[in-house]
């Protein structure tokens, strides 16, 4: 199948995924997470419809950035970051989506004040309490909130997070009730430069799932741009 057939593809699961509960599927932004395409794939998904761009990786980013590959799409930042490469993207990226420490926000927002602007994060949360996963605490999360709220070039959006691999699309749900949760809880509570308005999750195998958990920004890689091959070590 075509670039152009999986997106249709995936937007009617979309649009019928938030139909089944109620919702406005334009109210959920689809972000083609974009890790190991080159930037024509890139480009002729953007062509076929694609809103929105996730990379992982700072330098691939910068690579496919520098060939126009993002032209007429958002671009977002959805990996693991480094303090050391944060100046790659402030200023560059919509949503960093993936912050997850203290010292990270700090970095942050001292590049765009730098840059006289504020940048839009999203903190991650370990959904699933795994030890190979980045992203906070639950109970970290109140801490991280006030720190925030204490940095004038960075502005907190919301959500995000990647639960653990699952077999069946049903099986995250836990989780992605927990992200809800947290969500729903600290929108009532005020602080400087936080403003509860997305939740980042869902991916190929479970964004029904996700959507119905509340999501209104779902990372799909493999069912936009077919399977990923990792080169062999
Ligand atoms: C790769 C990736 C995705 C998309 O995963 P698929 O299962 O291919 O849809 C979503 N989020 C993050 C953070 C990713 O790294």
């Amino acid at each position: 199948m075509s670039i152009a057939e999986n997106l249709a593809q995936v937007k009617a699961r979309v649009a019928a995924a938030a139909k089944a509960c109620g919702r406005d599927e334009n109210d959920i932004l689809l972000i083609g997470a974009s890790k190991m395409n080159d930037a024509d794939t890139v480009r002729e998904a953007i062509a076929a419809g694609l809103p929105a761009c996730g990379e992982n990786r700072v330098q691939e980013l910068r690579d496919k950035n520098a060939l126009g590959a993002y032209e007429g799409a958002e671009l977002h930042f959805i990996g693991t970051l480094q303090k050391n490469k944060v100046k790659y993207l402030v200023g560059v990226v919509k949503l960093i989506h993936s912050v997850d420490s203290v010292e990270l926000m700090q970095a942050i927002d001292k590049q765009a004040q730098k840059l006289g602007l504020v940048q839009d994060i999203l903190l991650e949360i370990n959904t699933g309490a795994e030890a190979s996963k980045s992203g906070f605490r639950p109970d970290e999360l109140g801490t991280a909130l006030y720190e925030a709220s204490k940095l004038p070039g960075i502005r907190v959006r919301g959500l995000m997070t990647v639960p653990p691999i699952c077999v069946d699309g049903t099986e995250n749900i836990p989780f992605f009730q927990l992200l809800k949760q947290l969500f729903v809880d600290n929108s009532e509570k005020k602080y400087d430069n936080v403003y509860m308005d997305f939740m980042s999750m869902g991916m190929s195998g479970d964004f029904e799932a996700a959507i119905a958990c509340g999501s209104n920004m779902i990372r799909v890689g493999t069912a936009i741009f077919g399977q990923r091959h990792y080169p062999a070590k």
